[in-house]
């Protein structure tokens, strides 16, 4: 089981010229179409990872990872972008229910930045 989701990545890796980094890594691979171009990619995740997360990812960062404004998200966070077109993987994609990956924890202030709610405390101002 494992070893066929590896010879998969790795079939995938031949094409894209995407890293499948093994051993003790702190990342999780998938594999899926790219919405837009409909490439067999990769996608990541990794240790410690949360939704949308504005942290860099741990080195070596496959170079498919980068951080990129999304309009949708409106705001910047560490995303898998398609090795051929470059367009953003969107993490409701490559995240089950809908993605090959498990879901990362989520982090409810990160989303309140996102959806550009501010806690009051984040304004500085007494509750
Ligand atoms: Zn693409």
């Amino acid at each position: 089981m494992i070893n066929e989701k590896f010879k998969n990545l790795m079939r995938v890796a031949e094409i894209t010229m995407q890293p499948v980094p093994t051993g003790d890594t702190p990342y999780t691979m998938g594999t899926m179409d790219c919405w837009r171009c409909e490439t067999e990619v990769i996608v990541y995740s990794w240790r410690g990872k949360t939704w949308m997360d504005d942290n860099p990812p741990p080195d070596p960062v496959p170079h498919t990872i980068e951080y990129r404004y999304s309009r949708k998200a409106q705001g910047s966070y560490w995303a898998n972008v398609c090795p051929c077109c470059k367009v953003i993987q969107g993490e409701n994609f490559i995240y089950e229910p809908r993605g090959p990956l498990p879901h990362p924890k989520s982090h409810p202030s990160r989303i309140l930045r996102i959806l550009g709610i501010k806690r009051r405390e984040d304004n500085g101002e007494a509750t």
